[in-house]
């Protein structure tokens, strides 16, 4: 579960990003954050992720307290959230299945594990034929589903999906983001950052929009409140 209690974010040099966010997102859900640039969505990312800490206010991550998480407590966090990032950040001198492995590696996973687990997690993200393909021989879609894939492998119980459709044509993205609902289906919670107002109607999910470091709207509602602003 994600829980935010009052939290404001005052960066040194900055206005505050975050003036008093409360939300809470349960497991098992499937939620999009939506708003303009500069309201504030990477900061709740950064809170969630344990990069950065609240100014005030309290943050409930899985269990953690980020608010007072003490450094080696991190990567276990870390270990409970998947990121897929914007810009995917794959490996390009490894191929598909060693850019998964890795990722289990980093944390310690047994070579037995690996093998069983990376299979499946790229047969279930559609790239079990090119797994001994390199990034760079992949389409963007195929590059943001093995960015995926990599954010699944360690199992984790919620993923947050930084603009997946970003850099995609429409039919690429509704494929991504029916892969992000299939995972969701599978039980993982799913929060996806996004500016594509058009899936956002489409797939109908919880919608949290936040201008100027405020929530505004959170609901099925999609985009209302936030046109409206
Ligand atoms: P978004 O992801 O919605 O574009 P951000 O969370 O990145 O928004 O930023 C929210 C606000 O905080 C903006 O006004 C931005 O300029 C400011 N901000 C973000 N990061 C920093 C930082 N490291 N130092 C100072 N100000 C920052």
């Amino acid at each position: 579960m994600i829980e935010f209690t009052d939290v404001v974010k005052s960066y040194p040099e900055g206005n505050d990003a975050l003036k008093g966010v409360s939300m809470q997102i349960e497991d098992g859900e499937f939620c999009y954050l939506v708003g303009p640039s500069g309201s504030g969505k990477s900061t709740i990312i950064k809170l969630i992720t344990g990069e950065i800490k609240p100014t005030s206010g309290a943050v409930h991550v899985n269990g953690y307290s980020l608010e007072r998480i003490r450094k080696k407590e991190i990567p276990y966090l870390r270990r409970t959230v998947g990121v897929v990032f914007q810009d995917f950040r794959l490996i390009t001198n490894m191929t598909v299945y060693e850019n998964v492995a890795f990722a289990m590696r980093v944390v310690g996973a047994r070579e037995r594990e690996i093998r069983d687990r990376v299979p499946y997690v790229l047969d279930l993200v559609g790239l079990a034929e090119k797994h001994q393909r390199h990034p760079g021989e992949l389409s963007g879609g195929e590059q943001q589903r093995l960015a995926i894939a990599r954010a699944l492998v360690n199992n984790p119980s919620t993923i947050i999906a930084d603009e997946p459709t970003g850099n995609l044509d429409p039919a690429m993205s509704l494929e991504i983001m029916s892969l992000l609902e299939e995972i969701n289906n599978l039980g993982t919670t799913l929060l996806v950052v996004t500016h594509a107002q058009d899936l956002v109607e489409r797939f109908h999910k919880r919608t949290i929009v936040i201008n100027d470091g405020l929530i505004v709207s959170d609901g099925m509602d999609g985009y209302y409140g936030y046109e409206n602003q």
